[in-house]
């Protein structure tokens, strides 16, 4: 009996502590798509999460190397990279 409803005890938490992980919901800041299945690609430009479809490799030139690197940054930033050019 006390082993029975120990059991059950135990199974809510794990079951509370999924749900929890499972809320975690992430954004894309330009088309508001939200998800909690995987995770966002953060961009380093802005650090905002960006979707897969509005995430894009950029080549950035490195100050303080003097060399280029590949650079994961959103559509947007890559657009205003351009209007600066
Ligand atoms: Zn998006
Ligand atoms: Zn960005």
């Amino acid at each position: 009996m006390v082993a029975s409803s120990y059991n059950v005890t135990l199974e809510i938490n794990l079951m509370g502590a999924n749900m929890a992980e499972d809320k975690i919901p992430w954004m894309c800041h330009i088309c508001d798509h939200r998800s909690t299945f995987g995770e966002g690609i953060v961009c380093s430009e802005c650090y905002k999460l960006t979707c897969n479809e509005h995430m894009t490799t950029a080549t950035v030139l490195n100050t303080d190397t003097g060399l280029y690197e590949l650079k994961k940054i959103c559509v947007e930033c890559q657009f205003r990279k351009t209007l600066n050019q």
